[in-house]
């Protein structure tokens, strides 16, 4: 068995009139993401670092945001089509990680909803799905509320054969 990382980054900005919606739970607030998706961050993040462990590329080019199938899709739906590649390719995942960098509101509240969400995509335990919030401290697009960021590392195995 080998053990493979990967690691993955996406940002996106707040606007009105948007829905919020982090590891496929929306969250009440008067702002949301705003893409070619749902925006959906940390999702975005979460497959960009399975696709770089299993050395797939990235989301852009599985999920190009100039494909109007993309248009508002609901994030979740592209994880599970990466966890197809991943099991196609033999891949299984161990566990992920992700953190997200957002000033308000505090996502406490959501982080089992948004664990539970996402490990049931991915075949996993929720305990094997980390989710962590912190804020900007003020400074920066974060710190000044013009948008979201998000970090994941996932650790995939090889599959026995
Ligand atoms: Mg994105």
């Amino acid at each position: 068995m080998s053990a493979l990382a990967g690691i993955g980054y996406d940002s996106h900005r707040l606007a009105p009139g948007r829905r919020l919606v982090l590891g496929g739970v929306e969250i009440p607030h008067e702002e949301g993401l705003d893409g070619h998706s749902d925006a959906d961050v940390l999702t975005h993040a979460l497959i960009d670092a399975m696709l770089g462990a299993a050395g797939l590329g990235d989301i852009g080019e599985h999920f190009p945001d100039t494909d109007e199938r993309y248009r508002d899709a609901d994030s979740l739906g592209l994880l599970a089509r990466v966890c197809e590649l991943l099991d196609v390719a033999g891949l299984d995942v161990v566990n992920v990680d992700c953190s997200v960098v957002i000033e308000r509101p505090k996502l406490a509240p959501h982080r089992d909803a948004i664990r539970e969400r996402l490990a049931g995509v991915l075949g996993i335990e929720p305990r094997r799905v980390g989710v962590k919030a912190t804020t900007g401290e003020g400074m920066g697009f974060v710190g000044r509320g013009e948008g979201v960021a998000a970090l994941a590392v996932a650790s995939l195995a090889t599959r026995e054969r």
